[in-house]
């Protein structure tokens, strides 16, 4: 199917970009890496497919991995494969770099970027997880130049639909510095391969206290509820307790049903929800076996 006429515009600063976002309003969008945009604009409707689009590459200083305070900061236009590959990424998130080593092919890596993934805002999304585990928050950029900080959590309002007001641009996420002793792990499911959109995913991250006890956990799922969701009544089972074998099946089991699966084209409900305990289980073992504990 041929893409519908559009006009391509390459601002040379966020603000701008902000300006000509504002302008245009419903009838412009924000291209990255361009690898869901331009697919859906494939599909659109004429009638709903943007009449104007916004290319971000002309904006300088994008596409950068920086240590900020210990934290990360990953712009606007870092790859996936970028964050796949990084030392810093590898070190300090490691579930990030390996949910980005797991999502779709090498091409696709190469052109798509982490915010495009967060922004596109599919329940699937392999890098929203592992960056809720790490209690990650997207920098927005207004027109007039105007930042505001929005916690991921909060981010994602349902399938394709964000927290972005109109004009707003995310220009970069960041994630704050790693607890102590503490391990993290992704995990994915798909029904054919990696250029498959997971079929379940699930990140999880346990921090340990000195005594062996979990002083923080996160269990992160995907691809089992409207957004990326924190199952957070099985995060509870876990914290103040060591990560016995029996305290991790308990919280596996209360991340299944916290999940609200539908039924689709890669799974059923049902088989979505007991993978979320088999993913679960195995990822906060290898979590808490990281972190340096029993489980
Ligand atoms: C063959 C194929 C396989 C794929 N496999 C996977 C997979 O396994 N896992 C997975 O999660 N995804 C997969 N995808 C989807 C896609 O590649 C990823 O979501 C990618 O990370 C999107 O990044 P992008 O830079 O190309 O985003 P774009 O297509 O440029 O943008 C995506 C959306 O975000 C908006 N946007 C982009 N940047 C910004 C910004 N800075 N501020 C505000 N809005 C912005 C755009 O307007 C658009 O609505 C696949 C796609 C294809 C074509």
């Amino acid at each position: 199917m041929p893409l519908p006429r559009f006009r391509y515009v390459a601002p040379e600063s966020l603000e701008a970009a902000c300006e000509l976002l504002a302008e245009h309003g419903d009838r412009a969008r924000v291209m990255a890496g361009g690898t869901d945009l331009l697919l859906r604009m494939k599909r659109l409707p004429r009638a709903g497919a943007p009449e104007v689009v916004i290319g971000l590459r002309g904006v300088p200083g994008l596409d950068t991995i920086r240590i900020d305070d210990g934290g990360l900061s990953i712009g606007a236009l870092t790859l996936l494969a970028s964050v796949a590959g990084s030392t810093d990424v590898n070190r300090l998130c490691p579930a990030l770099a390996s949910a980005a080593r797991s999502t779709a092919t090498v091409q696709i890596r190469n052109m798509g970027t982490v915010v495009g993934n967060l922004c596109n805002a599919s329940p699937a999304a392999d890098t929203a997880t592992p960056l809720l585990v790490y209690g990650a928050s997207v920098l927005l950029v207004r027109p007039g130049g105007e930042r505001r900080t929005v916690p991921l959590e909060d981010f994602f309002l349902g399938p394709g639909r964000t927290a972005l007001g109109p004009g707003e641009i995310v220009a970069e996420v960041r994630v704050p510095p790693p607890c102590g002793r503490a391990g993290s792990d992704y995990q994915r499911l798909s029904q054919r391969s990696r250029v498959d959109i997971a079929a379940v995913c699930v990140s999880t991250l346990v921090c340990l206290d000195r005594d062996g006890s979990a002083a923080r956990v996160r269990i992160a799922l995907g691809a089992v509820a409207p957004v990326p969701l924190r199952a957070k009544s099985a995060e509870r089972v876990l914290e103040g307790r060591p990560p016995t074998a029996e305290l991790v099946a308990q919280a596996a089991a209360a991340a299944a049903r916290e999940a609200r699966p539908i039924s689709d084209v890669r799974s059923s409900g049902e088989y979505r929800r007991r993978m979320v305990e088999v993913l679960a289980r195995r990822s906060l073992v290898r979590s808490a076996s990281l972190a340096g504990g029993a489980a």
